[in-house]
């Protein structure tokens, strides 16, 4: 009887994902990083994100009618929104190798790729066609389809967070536990600044991971 072929898909996933420097928000192991442990997509909404919230604070200090402050607050919810987008992918695929390789995860994620591409879901209710790859084949598989349904997800962040009909205070109340909150980023900013030059200049040639 011929020797079962040595299943190696367990072992490349843990080459992908074990020990990889990965971005701290989507958590993609393929994405170099760019800067305070973020990939370069990553680090520049936090930058809009925080532009976009100093930009609300001013406005709103000086706005006499709510109506004033609509457009700080639309473009201040779009970027929230951004930033959870990419830290929701982290969650969702920064541990692929540790998965349970259920069928159903790959019925939703070729169904996700196939409504994208042919705005038609040709995988509904069709896990079974996954049942014969055993659990680590299914992980591997889950990576190599994952890795398409996240750069559309990368590349269409922006269209995807603008159609928005929640109030700034449900946006911000929605936030997923643990995520980064710009509010006290901002605080945190502005004591490091009122510390004075030598303290800020020391802060920018040694930026923390993760609070640039
Ligand atoms: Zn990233």
């Amino acid at each position: 009887m011929p020797a079962k072929p040595h299943d190696r898909a367990d072992e490349r996933l843990k080459d992908i994902f074990v020990g990889a420097s990965v971005c701290a928000w989507c958590k993609e192991p393929y994405r170099a990083i760019h800067c305070a442990g973020l990939c370069r997509s990553c680090y520049s909404i936090k930058l809009e994100l925080r532009s976009k919230y100093a930009s609300y604070l001013a406005r709103q200090a000086v706005s006499k009618h709510r109506d004033d402050l609509w457009s700080a607050e639309h473009d201040l919810i779009v970027a929230i929104k951004m930033a959870e987008s990419a830290q929701t992918d982290g969650r969702t695929y920064g541990n692929l190798h540790e998965g349970d390789g259920r069928t159903i995860s790959l019925e939703l994620e070729f169904g996700f790729i196939s409504r994208r591409w042919l705005h038609k879901d040709l995988f509904n209710h069709r896990a079974y066609l996954f049942e014969c790859f055993t659990p680590s084949q299914r992980r591997y598989l889950m990576y190599l389809v994952s890795r398409m349904s996240l750069e559309y997800r990368r590349r269409n962040r922006r269209s995807d967070s603008v159609y928005n009909t929640d109030s700034l205070e449900d946006v911000m109340k929605g936030r997923a536990w643990g995520t980064y909150r710009v509010e006290d980023d901002v605080r945190a900013l502005k004591r490091r600044n009122n510390r004075g030059p030598q303290a800020s200049s020391r802060s920018r040639a040694q930026p923390p991971v993760g609070q640039v």
